[in-house]
């Protein structure tokens, strides 16, 4: 089954001080409430709503059709009664049937209907089992979820079992939000509400562009246009990012999911790839940014000076990434710059790395991009536990932050012309969420 797709629009607020759009989000409950009233009303006694004020009141709001609840559906929800146990640690299959109600033969003439049944006497702590009743109390159905997309069912059909597996139906709602960041990115993103998974989506969307340890700075902002995932009414997780913008430092970065064939990957409004030849940031930015303290931040430059590279200072097994594709050229410990590992990557460029307390790759090895390399720490001359990152080009040392990398491939042709239809829509909803944001923090 095809998951079925909705749009809804639902905002969250990052400040609580913008009462225009409370006003607004009021209203528009108050709205869904009246659409309900009247078209149960209406089903309920065959007539025509009696207040045409309210009615047009709707219909100016444009409530999609199939977000108002029907009277089936609420009836299939009465009738379907499901019970659900969640299985604990050292339960079995057993116990629950006991506490079902249910007899063990019954459980053992289950486990011998088909092969999907037999994987039943394998049951895992925090498992969902469900169970349907007739008034008795005897069996109907049951059901066992084997992942978010698919259950296996049991039928009990006058005393004949049967078994097969089915698909749950997985609505995808598309979610917009937006925040600016005042002390932390992640707290902006929390505020915003999106997961912590999420957060690491979206910096790695912009990893190649914006340095998230150094870079960010308060009054930063990012919207973005997000999937989330549900099925029978219930919440199972956020989805992808289809589209983004990050401003940072006043500098407009956009992506748009785009698959077409074998392309899927986050593209620039132009067509270029999101993806690059190097990170700008060679670690996981998730261990610094938690304790993000803008008061902190100084002007990279004046770090860079004295010693050709870039210090990030992070908590002690921090993961250190290979920042590009390349060779391991050097995996070692000296008195200076303690265990260090340095690779050489395509187009004469090196990159450096000190003081990690350890080292995952050997010399010689070939390592990808993101990969991790080894540890932050304070081996070697080092006060505290920090990455001491170098970028050089032909032998000489560049900022790895503002240095031009090598290009990488952009969509052409008719490709491009598909993206480009694609990416309008997603960038009229990027702009006005951004022009939204901007009014309610001048307000
Ligand atoms: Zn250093």
């Amino acid at each position: 089954m095809m998951p079925l797709r909705f749009v809804q629009k639902i905002r969250h607020r990052i400040d609580d001080d913008h009462h225009w759009l409370s006003r607004q989000k009021l209203a528009v409950f108050g709205a869904t409430l009246i659409v309900i009233g009247i078209s149960m009303g209406a089903f309920e006694s065959g007539q025509t709503p009696p207040d045409n004020t309210n009615y047009t009141e709707i219909v100016e709001l444009t409530l999609p059709d199939r977000l108002a609840p029907s009277r089936g559906a609420v009836d299939d929800r009465a009738v379907d009664q499901w019970d659900s146990v969640v299985v604990r640690s050292g339960q079995t299959l057993d116990t629950i049937f006991q506490q079902q109600g249910l007899s063990i033969s019954l459980l053992h003439r289950i486990l011998a209907v088909n092969k999907d049944t037999q994987g039943l006497t394998k049951i895992r702590p925090g498992e969902t089992f469900e169970f349907r009743k007739d008034p008795n109390g005897d069996l109907l159905q049951m059901r066992y979820l084997l992942d978010e997309a698919r259950y296996l069912l049991v039928r009990n059909e006058n005393g004949v079992l049967s078994a097969e597996i089915q698909h749950r139906q997985i609505i995808v709602e598309i979610n917009e939000t937006e925040g600016v960041i005042n002390s932390s990115l992640f707290l902006a993103a929390r505020k915003a509400g999106l997961s912590d998974a999420m957060i690491m989506k979206l910096a790695n969307i912009f990893g190649w562009d914006i340095d998230f340890v150094l870079d960010i700075r308060q009054g930063d902002r990012f919207m973005l246009v997000y999937e989330r995932l549900f099925s029978e009414g219930e919440f199972l997780r956020d989805g992808n990012i289809l589209a983004a913008t990050f401003i940072n430092q006043g500098e407009r970065f956009q992506a748009i999911y785009f698959e077409d064939g074998e392309v899927s990957a986050y593209f620039a409004p132009d067509g270029r790839n999101m993806r690059k030849a190097f990170l700008r940031a060679p670690l996981n930015f998730s261990y610094i940014s938690s304790s993000f303290n803008p008061r902190r931040m100084h002007p990279v430059l004046k770090r860079i000076l004295p010693h050709n590279g870039i210090d990030y200072h992070a908590p002690r097994g921090t993961p250190v990434y290979a920042a590009g594709d390349g060779t391991v050229i050097r995996s070692d410990y000296s008195r200076a710059n303690g265990h260090h590992v340095f690779i050489k990557h395509a187009n004469s460029i090196q990159t450096k790395y000190l003081h990690l307390t350890r080292r995952l790759v050997k010399m010689g090895q070939r390592v990808s991009q993101g990969q991790t390399i080894g540890y932050v720490g304070s081996t070697g001359l080092a006060t505290g536990p920090h990455l001491h990152y170098e970028f050089v080009v032909n032998g000489v040392h560049r900022n790895p932050r503002t240095v031009s990398l090598p290009k990488v491939e952009s969509l052409k042709g008719a490709t491009l012309k598909t993206f480009q239809t694609h990416a309008a829509p997603m960038l009229t909803q990027l702009s006005r969420l951004e022009s939204t944001s901007l009014y309610a923090k001048r307000e």
